[in-house]
């Protein structure tokens, strides 16, 4: 089950946490970036003519203007056929970039899901972090995008942040059950080098992001919400198939910079800079490389094991990997980490927000 993936590198100005492949106030160079985003998909069709699912992430893909978005729908149309034949296909959108024209592009180009950023809904929050939304922005957006008929809505929240308590965070996780989206997703904060965060000495705050954590999990199952990922919470049916994907060592071809593929055990990561993206990408051997591995088979098994566990089901591991890893698996059942049943491996609820230490001992 392919995914394919589409980065959008643009934003409109950099939040102060942010380690992701974007540039900000670089509008000039969206149309360029399409251009190579054809160019690219156009090579490599030929070994991934069909996805199943798409994902168009970012950077800020709702900062494309309406022209630039029929661009792009029509680039992954000509190229792969329907975006409405697809199960699955993904915008992420920021709020005070989503207008009404967009929301009805979006809808009538077969677009079936949007993850919509918040991360909080207080705006002393959101303004130490830098975003440049409200939550009235996020609001207004959210009952556009019902208004425009969107029946499945992801909204990313984050925990950890500078001044952020945990009557904070339940009022945020208040407010957005009470809007009933299809799905939840949230992270705690890290401080990347390069960021403004790291340059003004913010630190991470893993022990209050994890009370939130422990108190998330039961208001937002109480809503209705199945907790299937370690970080992400899903209304039934509606968990995400472009992200299980990743999650069961499936094959997926990612394109525009910092984009990453994986197909039969070979992964690649295109140059994480636009500028050299839009420069290679028309080129015959394809966009400059940040990086092209082939996975050895004890790395694939180690990676099945680790993608696998993410997911709260956990994972069925075939008879050899079990046997393999069965020194593994006894310690950190014994420390009380993970539940084996049968050939089943999984990380006990508890123990998820600590899931490194588990997935360490199968690197
Ligand atoms: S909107 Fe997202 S990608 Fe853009 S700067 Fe903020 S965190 Fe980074």
């Amino acid at each position: 089950m392919p995914g394919l993936y589409i980065h959008i590198p643009f934003c409109r100005r950099k939040c102060n946490y942010c380690d992701f492949a974007s540039l900000a106030g670089r509008d000039e160079l969206i149309s360029p970036y399409l251009h190579a985003l054809k160019a690219e998909a156009a090579r490599l069709k030929r070994i991934f003519p069909r996805p199943t699912t798409l994902y168009i992430g970012g950077g800020t893909p709702s900062l494309l203007g309406p022209e630039q978005l029929k661009t792009l729908f029509s680039l992954v149309e000509d190229t792969f056929g329907p975006i409405k034949d697809l199960k699955e296909t993904t915008f992420e959108a920021n709020p005070e970039s989503l207008t009404p024209e967009k929301t009805g592009l979006l809808k009538a180009a077969g677009v079936s899901r949007i993850s919509l950023g918040l991360q909080a809904s207080q705006d002393n929050l959101l303004d130490r972090l830098g975003r440049l939304a409200s939550f009235d922005d996020f609001l207004r957006a959210f009952s556009q995008l019902r208004l425009a008929g969107f029946e499945n809505i992801n909204v990313d929240l984050m925990t950890g942040l500078p001044g952020q308590s945990e009557a904070h965070f339940r009022e945020t996780l208040e407010l957005i059950l009470a809007l009933q989206p299809e799905h939840l997703s949230f992270y705690a904060l890290e401080v990347h080098e390069g960021t403004a965060f790291a340059a003004e000495g913010v630190c991470e705050a893993p022990e209050p992001a994890a009370a939130m954590f422990a108190l998330a999990g039961p208001l937002i199952e109480a809503a209705g919400f199945s907790h299937y990922e370690i970080s992400n919470f899903a209304k039934p049916g509606r968990e995400s198939r472009h992200n299980l994907n990743y999650w069961d060592q499936g094959d997926y071809l990612g394109l525009g910079a910092a984009a990453a593929s994986h197909r039969n055990g070979k992964r690649w990561a295109n140059t994480k800079d636009p500028e050299l993206y839009i420069k290679t990408a028309a080129g015959a051997e394809g966009p400059t490389l940040e990086c092209s591995e082939t996975l050895t088979q004890a790395q694939r098994r180690a990676e099945k094991i680790i993608l696998g566990l993410r997911k709260t089901g956990g994972i069925e591991l075939p008879d050899d990997i079990f046997i393999e890893s069965k020194e593994q698996i006894d310690k950190l059942s014994a420390q009380g980490l993970i539940e084996v049943s049968g050939r089943n491996i999984r990380i006990k609820k508890e123990a998820l927000y600590i899931s490194n230490a588990v997935f360490r001992e199968f690197v």
